[in-house]
């Protein structure tokens, strides 16, 4: 057996170390005296010799070791990698017998399921599996494999975007990893709407699975009057709206035109004929509805991810004000306000502040009467407070 090379942290952070938490970060760690490869596993030890955990490092990332394994007697090989892979299905498929079976699922959920840097969604007979994170090259084909054994999936993608493999000193890919790619569009029902969309195309792993509960709650609370919502992607909030036959009229805006184009086809798939679908910058295109004295009873404010580093935190907070201030003066007396915010940096807390600092402003009181966070098949690891990214706020505005 190889001599595990042993990394230490830095005892000046001891304090705020948390040694449960996946990401141990390169200023933590004193600099090793031998440069490590990359993709080697390492064991992190305290300043005093004390072993913490196994994981793989990465000298290009920020997130100098990404942690798999806290007992030290496992190795971490393919097997390891398995069991983590049958605990992860396991759980959506615990779930999906007690309650719905979904054919549209998150099947490993990154840092929730213990893979720190992996995402596998199933949308019925394919996979997409989105690697954040170096470390998780090395299993690609063990993963792939696995899925195959288990699923018989039709086809596997893979997809790397640009910008995390900048920050993980990878290859950016978008590729059909296994099996063959569908023929055009796949079709997916969620809480009884059809839903369109192109895996090849599509953003991230193709549909958001994690606001799946979060569309039905937002429609159960909608009024009968006039509906917002701002960056509709491919109109699940609004198709969700219609489906229980809520708002009289829903104005759907995105600046993505290949995404309203999508969530068009699913409109009248759906035969749905009361939705809007308007390309524009959601920032100024709210603020020029406000100055239009445009009104609407029901606003869903579902923005793309704002702060991905503490240091994006405060133009966050100051984005997310200025959406949901303009959200606010739009809405009727009454009206319902869904807004949400899916940066892991900025926590509940941050989400009610914002909201109270909106209310003082426009002397309107806000009610927060849900909130929610992501569906059943998106757990978040209590050690890994960024990991509970999606905030979904329900809120009475007077
Ligand atoms: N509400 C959607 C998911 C939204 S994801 C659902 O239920 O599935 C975020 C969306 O915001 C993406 O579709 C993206 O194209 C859009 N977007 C990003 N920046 C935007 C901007 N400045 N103005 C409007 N839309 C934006």
């Amino acid at each position: 057996m190889n001599v595990p090379t042993q990394i230490f942290f830095d005892s000046k952070r001891a304090r705020d170390f948390n040694g449960f938490h996946p990401w141990v970060r390169d200023h933590a760690l004193v600099e090793p005296a031998v440069p490590i490869a990359s993709g080697e596993v390492v064991e992190l030890m305290s300043p005093g010799g004390g072993w913490i955990g196994r994981g793989i490092y990465n000298p290009s990332s920020r997130i100098r070791v990404r942690l798999y394994q806290w007992n030290r007697a496992q190795e971490l090989d393919t097997s390891w990698c398995e069991a983590q892979l049958v605990r992860a299905v396991h759980l959506r498929e615990r779930w999906m017998q007690r309650h719905q079976n979904h054919a549209a699922v998150r099947l490993v959920n990154s840092e929730g399921d213990g893979l720190s840097g992996l995402i596998v969604d199933r949308f019925g007979d394919y996979l997409v599996m989105q690697v954040t994170a170096q470390a998780i090259l090395r299993w690609l084909d063990t993963i792939a494999d696995w899925f195959h054994r288990q699923l018989s999936p039709r086809g596997i993608f893979l997809r790397i975007d640009s910008k995390t493999a900048q920050h993980e000193g990878m290859e950016p890919r978008d590729e059909l990893y296994r099996g063959q790619s569908p023929a055009g569009p796949i079709e997916l029902t969620e809480n009884g709407v059809k839903l369109q969309f192109d895996l090849v195309s599509g953003q991230k792993t193709g549909y958001y699975l994690d606001q799946r509960a979060n569309r039905v709650r937002a429609a159960t609370w909608a009024g009968s009057g006039p509906m917002l919502d701002v960056c509709s992607y491919l109109g699940g909030f609004a198709l969700a709206a219609c489906k229980v036959g809520g708002p009289s009229s829903i104005l759907a805006v995105d600046s993505s035109a290949r995404a309203l184009e999508q969530a068009k086809v699913n409109a009248a798939l759906n035969e749905f004929s009361n939705i809007e679908f308007v390309q524009a910058d959601c920032f100024d295109y709210l603020e020029e509805l406000v100055a239009s004295g445009r009104k609407f009873q029901t606003i869903v404010l579902d923005p793309p991810r704002m702060a991905s580093s503490r240091g994006q935190l405060g133009s966050a907070l100051r984005a997310y004000h200025r959406l949901n201030l303009s959200a606010v003066n739009l809405l009727e007396p009454e009206g319902t306000l869904v807004t949400c915010s899916c940066s892991g940096r900025v926590t509940r807390g941050d989400m009610l502040g914002m909201l109270a600092s909106v209310s003082k402003r426009t002397r309107r009181s806000i009610q927060m009467v849900e909130g929610l966070g992501a569906d059943f098949d998106h757990p978040i690891d209590v050690n890994c407070p960024e990991s509970e990214y999606l905030k979904c706020f329900i809120c009475r505005v007077a």
